[in-house]
């Protein structure tokens, strides 16, 4: 059987570039490779580059008409085919199939936002600053961006950036993960349909080759990156260290807060929807539920019963929770299991007897309820990055806080209540950067933006939103006089207006 080889795309067609480097994508719930994704060299980057650098006069130059024209086909065009990009994220990353759409009507809100780039793009101007004299700026496109993403969200998150950058004026180079690359292809050729010129937005595959020679390339000004804490910093650190603007979004461990006055029934799906969906492989899942004592073992049983009637398995088949994305981040996430229960947590359901309505082989794990996990656990201080949501007893509403602000991350949190006040309180003292009040997964609409704070985040540029607008173009600041009869001849001191 020969197999599919997942080429890049580079100046509006597939191209295989020169190295002969290829890495496996899997479906993850038949356990079976599906294709060979390429590998790209640095050799391959630089040529990538160097397209997106030749498209950028043509493009940064564009109206803003024809510029808003494309997006708008690109727009209509993915709302009209978005159950086919759903079926390649199912395939690849085994998040069932209503997930999926969830993740692209997320994305496809970010190209809305882009589509008021007229809006967004008028400068300022002041009049008559000095006499005679006015003051504008205007924010131009950067260059070539590098966008490095993530294998949880292989649509959603390049969506996060390249419709913004490119609507800016930008040209982007897409470095996909390398464990579910299709979807960036998908995305290409759709931008290609509606109109978009060759070498404006290509997809360059690859590893760490491919980011390293992003990140060290003297023509791309600008990296947004999201992925895993240590890679982020690397990248943050390498990119920074070459001159280059870095926004890096890492990784989590969100906490939610149940207080005894909370509606127990939602903060128990809550709880479930927020630990399990996506298989917990999201960085804003709920990973760690911070239970009052007074009503822990209450909200315990509730968690419990609803997970009783969960169904994992094959996305395909209209499943509550699909496969994790390889063996390897499987048996990891397992791992967790033992290490919390060789550290004293108690197992309240363990995922790892589930039935799974997949492939003999599918990387499966059911949803896992861990309780009284101790706080130096590594399986409470490592972010899993699966379905395992461990419960922390605390006694009151300041512990709670005093654990959470304890936490190297600052992704998101939740706090479950009826008290305004608590909830008021919590929202002030939390260090964290997105805030959920009875809303399990606070992620912002794309009008607002998107990151968090401390390991979450490096750099101090958020996603989406009018940040991830400011960080896609640079400004320029023009102080302009029109000469008249009365201008004032020679005076070198420092510029004052009168
Ligand atoms: P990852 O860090 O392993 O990979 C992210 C990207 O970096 C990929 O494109 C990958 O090819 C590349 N990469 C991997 N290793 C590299 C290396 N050594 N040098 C250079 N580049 C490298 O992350 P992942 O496993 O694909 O994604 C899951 C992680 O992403 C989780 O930690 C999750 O919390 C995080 N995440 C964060 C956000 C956020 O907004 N903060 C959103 C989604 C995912």
């Amino acid at each position: 059987m020969t197999t599919t080889v997942l080429d890049h795309y580079v100046g509006g067609k597939a191209w295989a570039g020169d190295s002969e480097r290829t890495s496996p994508v899997y479906d993850p719930a038949l356990g079976e490779v599906s294709k060979q994704v390429r590998l790209a060299s640095a050799a391959d980057v630089s040529q990538a580059v160097a397209t997106a650098v030749g498209a950028f006069d043509g493009w940064a130059n564009a109206s803003i008409a024809a510029r808003q024209a494309v997006m708008l086909r690109f727009r209509e065009l993915l709302a009209a085919r978005r159950d086919e990009l759903a079926e390649i994220l199912t395939a690849e990353h085994g998040k069932v199939l209503s997930d999926a759409a969830g993740e692209i009507a997320r994305g496809l809100e970010v190209v809305e936002l882009a589509l008021s780039m007229p809006q967004l793009s008028k400068g300022e101007f002041s009049q008559n600053v000095s006499t005679g004299v006015d003051v504008y700026s205007v924010r131009e496109p950067v260059g070539v961006v590098g966008i490095i993403s993530p294998f949880n969200f292989p649509a959603m998150v390049p969506l996060w950036f390249f419709p913004l950058a490119i609507a800016a004026g930008n040209t982007v180079i897409l470095k996909p993960s390398e464990k579910d690359p299709s979807a960036a292809n998908w995305l290409a050729e759709l931008m290609t349909e509606a109109g978009l010129p060759p070498g404006v937005l290509n997809v360059v595959h690859g590893d760490k080759e491919a980011v390293d020679a992003l990140l060290t390339h003297p023509d791309v000004p600008a990296i947004s990156f999201v992925g895993s804490t240590p890679i982020a910093r690397y990248v943050y650190a390498t990119g920074t260290a070459h001159d280059k603007r870095v926004q890096a979004l890492g990784g989590a461990k969100n906490h939610m807060l149940v207080l005894p006055d909370a509606d127990l029934d939602l903060a128990a799906d809550a709880a479930v929807n927020a630990g399990f969906g996506s298989a917990g492989e999201r960085c804003m899942a709920v990973s760690v539920l911070l239970a009052v004592d007074s009503i822990a073992d209450e909200l315990i049983e509730r968690i419990a019963s609803r997970m009783a009637g969960l169904r994992t398995g094959d996305g395909r088949k209209g499943c509550d929770m699909g496969p994790l994305i390889t063996a390897a981040h499987r048996d990891k996430v397992s791992g967790y299991i033992d290490i919390a229960m060789a550290d004293g947590a108690r197992v309240v359901v363990d995922g790892r007897d589930g039935e799974f309505d997949g492939g003999a082989d599918g990387f499966w794990l059911g949803p896992t309820l861990l309780d009284g996990v101790p706080l130096d656990s590594a399986a409470y201080t490592d972010e899993i990055f699966g379905p395992v949501l461990s419960v922390v007893r605390v006694p009151g509403f300041a512990e709670g806080v005093e654990i959470i602000n304890a936490s190297p991350y600052g992704n998101g949190t939740a706090i479950f209540t009826n008290d305004g006040g608590a909830s008021r309180r919590f929202q002030r003292e939390v260090t964290v950067g997105m805030i959920g009040i009875n809303v399990p997964i606070p992620v912002p609409v794309a009008y607002h933006s998107f990151g968090g704070w401390k390991a979450s985040l490096f750099g101090d540029a958020k996603a989406y939103g009018s940040a991830g607008y400011a960080f896609f173009t640079r400004e320029k600041a023009v102080t302009s006089r029109w000469l008249d009869p009365s201008h004032g001849g020679i005076n070198l001191g420092f510029p004052q207006h009168d």
